[in-house]
């Protein structure tokens, strides 16, 4: 053996081991369950047996069991910095053998009502986009700004060719069968797969919604699925996005807060499925 391959071997072994003890620990790691706001997270920690109360910097997380499964709820707080530094925080404490998160959202497709939920089949960046180039005095359009792909790029964002087609963030295929299997049991509104956008942003405007809705497919928009998703991604670790419409302005449905609540009472029932589930394998 030379140098080169000696070197290469032991390269090869300590990826295999780190990557292996990753595994083993996240294995009977907890489920992690995001929520932004109190009204979004508070009722679930709520629902834990023995819950405890941990904060890390400025986030809090209640540490606890259902069915005797370990279970920790996050306050992620608003917004896209603060979800993907709650979601980083959770896999390097807590090596979650999944995450969800979870809260309210604001209806993009008209088809959908104030408590209905969505099961973001994937999550997308609503604030990742190129503008044209326009003169001074020409005006800013939104609806022509491209995609921006922040993950495709070594190069200038400005200037690279990659196409224009949005970034898709997928929900794990074992937690949306689950999500989509306590379904029956909901008794407030509908329960869809459907497409979540995120940023930092509230959006009134009803012709950029129905863009967004008819361009890239979103069925709901909040701030905070597509980055927890993209850190959880980084992480190797299965993740789904929930939300229930709290307001829906493409039909008039006025804002609810109580929503938030129902939320958590059906992830609840998606937890208890998803620990029924791991436990048998
Ligand atoms: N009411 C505040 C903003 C609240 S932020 C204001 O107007 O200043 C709203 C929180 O709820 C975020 O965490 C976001 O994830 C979610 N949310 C609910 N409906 C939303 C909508 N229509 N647009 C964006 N975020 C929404």
């Amino acid at each position: 053996m030379n140098t080169k391959t000696i070197v290469m071997t032991l390269a090869v072994c300590c990826t295999a081991v780190s990557s292996f003890s990753y595994a083993q620990q996240r294995a009977a790691g907890p489920v992690v369950i995001q929520g932004a706001m109190p009204v979004e997270a508070e009722r679930f920690a709520q629902r834990l047996d023995n819950p405890q109360e941990v904060e890390i910097g400025g986030w809090r997380f209640w540490r606890g069991t259902v069915d005797g499964y370990p279970v920790i709820v996050s306050e992620t707080l608003k917004g896209m910095s603060n979800s993907s530094a709650a979601t980083a925080i959770a896999a390097t404490q807590f090596h979650p053998v999944a995450i969800i998160n979870q809260g309210t959202a604001g209806g993009h497709d008209p088809a959908l009502k104030v408590y209905d939920i969505v099961l973001g089949k994937y999550s997308v960046n609503l604030g990742a986009f190129k503008s044209p180039k326009k003169a001074v005095g020409e005006g800013s359009d939104s609806l022509q700004w491209k995609p921006m792909d922040l993950l495709a790029s070594k190069g200038s964002a400005g200037e690279d060719k990659t196409p224009h087609t949005i970034r898709k963030f997928p929900a794990d295929a074992q937690l949306l069968a689950v999500a989509e299997s306590v379904k029956a049991g909901y008794k407030k509104g509908s329960v869809v797969e459907g497409v979540i956008g995120s940023a930092d942003m509230w959006n009134s405007e009803l012709d950029r919604i129905s863009h967004f809705h008819h361009s890239y497919q979103t069925s709901v928009e909040e701030m905070e699925t597509a980055s927890a998703a993209q850190i959880a991604a980084a992480f190797d670790i299965p993740f789904i996005g929930i939300r229930i419409l709290s307001n829906n302005i493409t039909n008039q449905g006025k804002y609810d807060p109580q929503t938030g609540l129902a939320c958590q009472d059906y992830v609840y029932q998606v937890v208890k499925a998803y620990i029924a589930k791991i436990q048998t394998h």
